[in-house]
C-alpha cells in the first residue's frame, strides 16, 4: 500500500500500527507528518522458509510455479516436467536461498514498510509446513518448527522495527480454536506482532465457521488488530478452492462489525465478489498481490478505473507483492502501479474520476491509496 498524507481523506485516518504500538508507530507517524511525502508499504510479503524439510519447500515452490512457467513456455504443458527440465527452467533443487531480513530489505529498495506474514502450522499433503527459520539466523531457540512461526516473525521485526511490520498467524484446525486464540493473544500481547494472517483454504476450514473461526475474530476484535485472510484461489493442489470464496467473509462482516478485514489478493479469481464486500462492509479492505502480477499495466489501469464507479473507494485497496514468490519483484510491481496512469491516453480515459485518485494515479504524484487499516482503539492489554 502507498500512503500519501497530502490526501485529506487519508490524513491521520489510517495507520498500520495500532495506536498503542511500539517504535513502528513512531516511524509511520513521523513519515506521515512529512507533508507530501509518501510512505510506500508492501502489505503482503513472506520471509524465511515454509518447511523445515528443504526438499518439500522446493516441491511446494514447484507446484505453485508450474502453471506460471508453463504459461511462459518454460516448461512442457502436456506432461509433468523432468528433473532436467525443472533445472533448466531455473527452478533447480539448489538455489533456494533462505529469505532473511537482509534479503527482504535488499529486494525492497525505496519501501518504507514491509508487512511480513507468518504462515501458521498446517498439514499439506501430509507434511507439516509453516514459517520456519531453517538456518537459525534469527536466534530463536530449538530446531526449526512451524509451531514457532510467530516467534520467527517477531524476531524478524526485532532486526529492523523501523521497516518490518509483523503479522501473526494461527490455525484453528491444528490444535483447536482455544489453542489458536491463546497463541494469537501470546503473539500480539507477548511478542508484539500487530496483525493476523489466516489461511482457511489451505488448512481446510471455512472462514465463516462459527466454532473454529469466530473465536479468533472475537479475540482479534478485542485486541484491536487487522485480520488479513487468504480468501482467494491457490495453485496448491491440496488447497480447497471452494473454501477460498470471498463471499464466506460476509458472515464475519455481519457479526464483527468493528473488525478490520483485509482480503488477500483481491479475492482472485473472485475479484468482483471481493470488491462488493468492500462496498458492503465499512471495515473491509483488499490488497493487490498476485492479482497485480497477472495484469498488464493497461489492465491494471482499467481495473482501477472501474473500482470507484463500482462504489469501491481506492483507499480500500492496498499495494502488496506476495514477495518472494516468483514474478513478485517488489520494485517491478510498485513501478507498474505508480506509472499506471501512463496508460490513460492510450485508452482515451481520464487518469481518474475523483480528485483523490487523479492525485493518486498521476505519474508525477504518487498514489494516495490508504495505508493498511484504520487505527484500532487503544488497547491497554498491549502494554502488558
Ligand atoms: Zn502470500
Amino acid at each position: 500500500m502507498i500512503y500519501d498524507d497530502s490526501s485529506e481523506r487519508a490524513s491521520g485516518a489510517f495507520s498500520l500500527i495500532p495506536k498503542s504500538g511500539g517504535r513502528g508507530e513512531t516511524t509511520l507517524q513521523r513519515l506521515c507528518e512529512r507533508r507530501g511525502q509518501v510512505v510506500i508499504i508492501d502489505a503482503h510479503s513472506h520471509i524465511l522458509s515454509l518447511a523445515a524439510d528443504p526438499g518439500f519447500t522446493v516441491d511446494y515452490g514447484r507446484e505453485g510455479s508450474l502453471c506460471i512457467y508453463r504459461s511462459m513456455g518454460k516448461l512442457p504443458s502436456h506432461r509433468m516436467p523432468t528433473e532436467a527440465e525443472w533445472e533448466a527452467s531455473g527452478l533447480a533443487r539448489r538455489g533456494w536461498p533462505l529469505i532473511g531480513p537482509a534479503e527482504s530489505l535488499n529486494d525492497h529498495p525505496g519501501f518504507d514498510k514491509i508487512v511480513v506474514l507468518a504462515v501458521s502450522p498446517q498439514h499439506l499433503d501430509g507434511h507439516l509446513i509453516g514459517t520456519v527459520d531453517t538456518d537459525g539466523i534469527l536466534g530463536v531457540e530449538g530446531p526449526p518448527d512451524p509451531e514457532k512461526c510467530n516467534d520467527y516473525i517477531a524476531a524478524v521485526v526485532r532486526t529492523d522495527p523501523e521497516h518490518f511490520i509483523g503479522f501473526a498467524s494461527v490455525n484453528p484446525a491444528f490444535k483447536g480454536p482455544a489453542a489458536a486464540v491463546a497463541e494469537l493473544e501470546r503473539a500480539i500481547c507477548g511478542l508484539g506482532l500487530t496483525g493476523l494472517k489466516l489461511y482457511p483454504m489451505y488448512q481446510h476450514w471455512a472462514a465463516n465457521d462459527r466454532d473454529l473461526a469466530f473465536p479468533i475474530y472475537r479475540k482479534a476484535t478485542e485486541l484491536g488488530i487487522p485480520v488479513m485472510i487468504h480468501q482467494a484461489g491457490s495453485t496448491r493442489i491440496d488447497a480447497q478452492l471452494e473454501l477460498g470464496r470471498p463471499a464466506l467473509l460476509d458472515d464475519i462482516g455481519r457479526e464483527f462489525r468493528d473488525l478490520t478485514v483485509i482480503i488477500a489478493h483481491c479475492g482472485l479469481p473472485w475479484v468482483d465478489e471481493a470488491l462488493f464486500l468492500l462496498t458492503k462492509h465499512p471495515h473491509f479492505y483488499a490488497e493487490l498481490s498476485y492479482l497485480i502480477a497477472t495484469l498488464t499495466r493497461r489492465d491494471l489501469f482499467l481495473f482501477l478505473h472501474r473500482c470507484e464507479p463500482a462504489f469501491v473507494p481506492l483507499e480500500k485497496i492496498f499495494f502488496g507483492t506476495d514477495y518472494p514468490g516468483f514474478l513478485y519483484d517488489p520494485v517491478k510491481l510498485r513501478d507498474k502501479l505508480t506509472t499506471v496512469n501512463e496508460e490513460a491516453a492510450a485508452v482515451s480515459l481520464p487518469p481518474s474520476r475523483s480528485t483523490n485518485c487523479r492525485t493518486s494515479w498521476a505519474a508525477t504524484s504518487p498514489p494516495s491509496w490508504a495505508s493498511l487499516t484504520p487505527s484500532p482503539p487503544p488497547n491497554p492489554r498491549r502494554t502488558h
